[in-house]
């Protein structure tokens, strides 16, 4: 049992992008209370099933409790000296390029800040890559290719002052619910506010929508290139915001020529949903993994910004295309550069002048002048013998990446692989050469960044088991360890967020969007006590929109319409694999479960892992209700249960990606992904797989 710790206080849930806040108190028996923030603008006192458990997911069972170095206890300085020892030995043997960082969503941005730094201003070098590629990447490339930076031009309200909202790859209902219930409870104030469902899948947020295209998987460019097509032909190209864009002609060039049909969306669907689109001026398109995950992710988000720049209906009230993350801290993340081809503070890593501003402002002795190796890129070295030490934090590669198994052997077959976790019971961490306890959720004091730009505190009301120790404490005594003393003498988060704070001065300097320097002179009690605050943060701007008078991050000051045309996924079906394998989440479980797990109530919503099929290709395939069937793609295999629904489209089937395990039945679904990636963003289709579905 935890020791007591009596508190009561504001923090954020761990798991998706909405970033909702959340009220801790501890009893006296040491029991963890977790209730909604009724005042934190993401969810005003909503939580789902996942954030309402978080007391059920915090005991210390299975928890790192020591550090251990080939499997036996230690001590702290012993175990940091040999991560430290190791590293500065490799680099100066093989060069700084073979040691890499593989992080995550999960780090806060002051852990995520610390990593960077130590990565590309000490170490030299710019492999350090997220498992936010795997969620993301394509729309943070998609963001810069048409704004110049990584800019969410939108907030949260945009989804209460539109008339109608548009889902397009993303189950919200399930994936961000408080977002969806948010929509739903204006919905029911406002019923004449309209929501469009684009998914392959008849997925549960549809069953509100007034309108769903089942199109087919990975079609959105032709869609939504079909969607400017029609704007044009009915005039609604708004010429007095095309002053402030640039390459409209050739974008309709390529919209003109795509093929709609390859949508497989019947006429009449297609018309209402360009009557609703066209006919409406305050539009939101919300946009996930249905559009990431894919190697022609970034076209697609592109051919959405494409639609909204052609009518200018972008950063006005109610209007603008939205991402929404899939981690609590995806978007910090991406601020502080933490993915292998960014700076930090949205600077440009191959931008002569950004790097060496930042270089100056570290006192770095060198950084790499080009972009590191992307995370299926790092593992692909990881597995040649290239990367010969390599730092995991908080996530579980080798179940979570594309052709898992390949990973799994990568890491196994490493020289030297640290990981920080909270848990041993991971697949990764059972193949560490040295573990690092951390503190966990509960535990562990920051900030993250939700979908809508707005950070908020993540703070600790449990106090740390055993001998965890955060990240950035963990970071910053191996880069103490490996010399660089001066540069990681941090004794609390609030001073390096006050350095990240000044540091983003820089970037602002440089009129990029990043700006927080505003809150560069926090006081440790005004950082403790740090309310919800979006940013920008500066003398010129506080929070808000983006774009609405252009003001574009681009060299000329444009947002950018791209020539988009749709490509099929890589992988063809055939004889041998004739389905489509969909990827997803589910509404109760998180990432590989090493948390959700630990709730009986959530494990109960769907307890195993399962393959939802058509009815017809199951009565096909000879396979009936609740049969165990045998996955099959030349990557690997995977044997789960059957559920049989014609929620999903007849030649696809739909699995989830939490379940881990080699015992049947064994969802381990990304073991059958291949690593394919969209050239420009690096991120994995996790969603175009090839399979046979026959009986186990
Ligand atoms: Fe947590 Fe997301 Fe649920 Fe909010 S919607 S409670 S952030 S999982």
């Amino acid at each position: 049992k935890r020791p007591q710790s009596a508190c009561s206080l504001r923090s954020t849930c761990p798991y998706c992008g909405v970033g909702c806040g959340v009220l801790l108190a501890v009893d006296d028996q040491g029991a963890l209370e977790v209730r909604g923030d009724p005042d934190h603008p993401a969810n005003f006192g909503r939580l789902c099933s996942k954030g309402s458990a978080l007391s059920e997911t915090v005991s210390l069972d299975d928890r790192l409790l020591t550090p251990r170095v080939h499997g036996q206890d230690t001590d702290w300085d012993s175990a940091l000296d040999l991560v430290a020892t190791t590293f500065k030995d490799t680099i100066a043997k093989h060069g700084p390029d073979s040691v890499a960082f593989y992080v995550s969503g999960q780090l806060l941005t002051e852990d995520y800040y610390v990593a960077n730094k130590l990565m590309k201003g000490f170490i030299g070098s710019a492999n350090i890559d997220t498992n936010s590629r795997l969620c993301m990447a394509s729309t943070v490339a998609g963001h810069k290719r048409a704004f110049g930076t990584d800019t969410v031009p939108g907030t949260y309200e945009d989804l209460d002052e539109a008339d109608v909202i548009v889902l397009t790859g993303s189950n919200l209902a399930w994936c961000h619910p408080v977002l969806y219930q948010r929509i739903l409870a204006t919905r029911k104030a406002r019923p004449d506010q309209k929501l469009v469902v684009i998914d392959p899948r008849r997925t549960a947020s549809c069953d509100l929508a007034d309108l769903h295209l089942p199109l087919a998987l990975g079609s959105d460019v032709a869609l939504f290139n079909g969607l400017l097509a029609e704007i044009e032909k009915r005039g609604l190209i708004d010429a007095e915001f095309a002053k402030y864009v640039s390459g409209l002609d050739a974008a309709l060039v390529s919209a003109r020529a795509d093929d709609l049909a390859a949508t497989g969306l019947s006429d009449d669907v297609l018309a209402e949903f360009f009557d609703l689109w066209c006919g409406t001026k305050k539009v939101v398109t919300i946009f996930s993994q249905g559009v990431n995950q894919s190697s022609s992710g970034t076209d697609k988000v592109n051919a959405i910004t494409n639609c909204h720049l052609a009518t200018g209906r972008i950063g006005k009230p109610g209007m603008g295309p939205f991402s929404v993350t899939g981690q609590p801290n995806a978007m910090g993340g991406r601020e502080v550069g933490g993915l292998a081809n960014m700076l930090a503070c949205h600077l440009d890593l191959e931008n002569a002048d950004h790097r060496n501003a930042v270089k100056d402002f570290w006192s770095a002795p060198v950084m790499p002048e080009v972009a590191g190796l992307k995370a299926v890129e790092m593992f692909k070295a990881v597995g040649e013998g290239k990367i010969k030490a390599l730092w995991i934090i908080h996530t579980n590669p080798a179940v979570s990446m594309p052709d898992a198994d390949k990973v799994r052997d990568a890491i196994a077959g490493c020289d030297f692989v640290v990981v920080s976790d909270i848990t041993v019971a991971t697949d990764t961490a059972r193949l560490a050469h040295v573990l690092l306890p951390a503190t966990g959720w509960g535990e562990k004091d920051g900030t993250v960044t939700n979908s809508d730009r707005m950070m908020s505190r993540q703070r600790a009301v449990l106090p740390a088991p055993g001998l965890a120790r955060p990240d950035w404490h963990q970071l910053a005594e191996v880069g103490r360890r490996m010399g660089f003393n001066a540069a990681f003498e941090y004794e609390t988060p609030a001073e390096i967020f006050r350095e990240y704070a000044a540091l983003s001065g820089i970037a602002g300097g440089f009129g990029r969007d990043f700006d927080i320097s505003g809150l560069a002179d926090l006081s440790n009690t005004a950082y403790a006590d740090l309310a919800p605050t979006r940013w920008p943060v500066s003398s010129g701007k506080k929070g808000g929109r983006f774009f609405a008078d252009g003001g574009f991050f681009t060299p000329d000051g444009k947002g950018r319409m791209l020539p988009v045309a749709w490509k099929p996924p890589v992988a063809k079906t055939e004889k041998r694999y004739p389905f489509r394998l969909n990827t997803g989440r589910i509404r109760d479980q998180w990432h590989t479960m090493t948390r959700t797990a630990r709730s009986p109530r959530l494990s109960a919503h769907l307890a195993e892992p399962f393959v939802e099929i058509h009815p017809e290709d199951a009565s096909a395939q000879g396979i009936g209700p609740t049969a165990l069937v045998l996955l099959k793609t030349p990557n690997g295999r995977a044997i789960v249960r059957a559920m049989i629904t014609d929620r999903t489209p007849k030649g696809e089937v739909f699995v989830p990606m939490h379940w881990t395990g080699e015992n049947a039945p064994s969802g381990r679904i990304d073991a059958l992904v291949p690593s394919v990636t969209d050239p420009i963003s690096g991120q994995p289709e996790s969603k175009g797989a090839v399979v046979s579905v026959t009986p186990f």
